[in-house]
């Protein structure tokens, strides 16, 4: 007789929430997602209004070498698969005083430019992203693509010593000025911290690996956006039968001794399961939706990421001085970090990110116009935070857009047909992101990884596994689709279907 195929419910349709709906299909459970919004996505959303197109959160796909890896085990190529746009430059760097720093893949076009920005330096920047790079090969391999199970498997006398290879023990910023003098070049090479919610002062160097995984790999951009990836796992899900429930949040996971037995609805229905897998943000699982445990005390005291105010702009008219990604870094660089990281707010004269992805992808906007999306980092939404967001976001908005004019969009505000706006609070209620902080939520310092993050299985229901930014191996999109994968492992090897 051939029994009935197991259930799993995923709770959260993010870019983790699918993938590993995908990978527990092809393991032969009956999957279905439940899903809080109207949509899917999550913080890799898109909206689309007036013929303008907005991804919502992720923009930039890095780390190619990483999506290949969980690609391959949801039985896609990511070099065929997905249609996609090689970025030829990485970005564009713009600084106060006018100059620009096109950071790129090209190692004749990026030595040219440090040449004029500090003699010597070309020969600096190669050899620090060599070493940073050879710290993203040994830190994947050894440290974020692989299940920490058992306590022996990351205490070990070679992981201490893989931990000194990866200078965990130096901070990003002191490490980067052994190769840089110039402050210009010690903001271009640290900065990208941000991406998972760093503070580049306070960061490991460890964290080098992101500008040099960069320059070394490259950077893509699918057509139709980041949100071209969240269709993708949509699809293969649906033609291994995984439901998608969308308006469906998920009040309580109910439990009965040590497993788990289902989630409770909203409207109060009891959705009966073998297996849960949460891919909602993992503090607001423990915090909201488990009966009160140690780890919920624990959240409490771990270290959260900073969080960001989004712009979405529908702008009538096109400027050749944006590329399809611009920074704009501020000489109060070092400033700008404290307030973020210590007041949990924002400086005066924010360093910002400008998507605009017209430039590659010309279905982003109706013809002749732009769709604009401005990522300010900003504190998290600290519970004892004071902060009145409405009125620092105005604050924010004026100082952004002053320097987008000086830099030369000067009719950019009459240009402006509409805007939208996300903010910590936003954030943590459109996605149940816990403090709002985005990149995260927890932040990723070495006390706060591989074993010491709250792991992707509940030590006490042992049906009941975690998945995405605030489980290992971390956040970002590369990172939670790891995570995905690893999950899914753990599953296969500890649940006898
Ligand atoms: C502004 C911004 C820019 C970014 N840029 C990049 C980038 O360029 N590159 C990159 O790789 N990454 C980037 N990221 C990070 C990336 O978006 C995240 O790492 C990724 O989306 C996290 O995926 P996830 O599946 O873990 O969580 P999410 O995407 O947050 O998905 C979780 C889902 O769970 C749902 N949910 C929550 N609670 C419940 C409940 N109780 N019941 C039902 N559903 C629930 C939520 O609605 C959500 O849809 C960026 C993020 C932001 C915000």
């Amino acid at each position: 007789m051939i029994s009935a195929p197991k259930k799993a419910l995923i709770i959260g349709a993010g870019p983790a929430g699918l993938a590993v709906s995908v990978l527990l299909a092809r393991q032969g459970y009956a999957v279905e997602v439940l899903e809080k919004n109207l949509y899917p996505g999550g913080r890799c959303g898109r909206i689309v209004r007036d013929g303008f197109r907005f991804d919502t959160g992720a923009t930039m796909m890095l780390m190619p070498g990483m999506y290949r890896e969980v690609f391959r085990s949801l039985g896609l190529d990511f070099d065929t698969d997905l249609p996609m746009i090689r970025m030829k430059n990485l970005y564009t760097l713009c600084f106060d005083d006018g100059s620009r720093l096109a950071f790129s893949t090209d190692t004749g076009a990026m030595a040219q430019q440090l040449e004029l920005m500090e003699p010597g330096s070309a020969a600096r920047a190669a050899r620090y992203v060599e070493t940073g790079y050879r710290m993203y090969r040994l830190a994947v391999s050894r440290l974020l693509a692989r299940n920490f199970t058992r306590w022996h498997q990351f205490f070990n006398l070679r992981n201490v010593l893989m931990l000194l290879r990866l200078r965990v023990f130096t901070t990003h910023t002191n490490f980067t000025r052994r190769y840089f003098r110039d402050p210009h070049l010690q903001m271009a090479y640290t900065y990208q911290n941000i991406y998972v919610g760093q503070n580049p002062y306070t960061a490991p160097a460890l964290f080098a690996m992101i500008p040099s995984a960069e320059l070394t790999e490259g950077s893509w951009f699918p057509v139709g956006g980041m949100h071209a990836l969240v269709e993708k796992l949509l699809a293969e899900g649906e033609k291994l039968g995984v439901a998608v429930r969308y308006r469906t949040e998920v009040q309580r996971i109910h439990t009965q001794g040590n497993r788990v037995t289902g989630v409770v609805l909203a409207d109060g229905t009891l959705r009966e399961a073998d297996l849960v897998v949460s891919a909602a943000d993992l503090p607001h699982v423990y915090n909201r939706l488990l009966p009160t445990s140690f780890m919920k005390f624990r959240l409490k005291r771990m270290r959260y990421s900073c969080s960001a105010i989004v712009f979405h702009w529908g702008v009538g008219k096109r400027y050749p001085q944006l590329d399809h990604h611009t920074i704009f870094l501020s000489d109060t660089y070092r400033e700008g970090m404290r307030e973020i990281f210590g007041r949990k707010r924002v400086g005066e004269d924010p360093c910002f990110y400008v998507h605009a992805p017209v430039r590659s992808d010309p279905s982003a906007a109706p013809e002749e116009c732009d769709a604009l999306s401005v990522i300010v980092a900003v504190g998290h939404h600290d519970p004892s935070n004071t902060a009145e967001w409405q009125s620092l976001t105005e604050k924010v908005r004026e100082a952004v857009i002053g320097k987008l004019i000086r830099a030369g969009l000067t009719d950019l505000r009459e240009q402006i047909r509409f805007e939208m706006v996300f903010t910590p609070p936003q954030w943590e209620d459109a996605v149940h992101v816990a403090r709002g902080a985005v990149f995260g939520s927890l932040a990723h310092s070495i006390t706060q990884m591989g074993w010491f993050r709250p792991a992707n299985r509940h030590r006490r229901y042992k049906n009941l596994y975690f998945t995405g930014g605030s489980t290992h191996p971390g956040n970002g999109v590369p990172m939670v689709l790891m995570s995905a994968k690893l999950a899914a492992e753990r599953i296969a090897s500890e649940q006898p279907l």
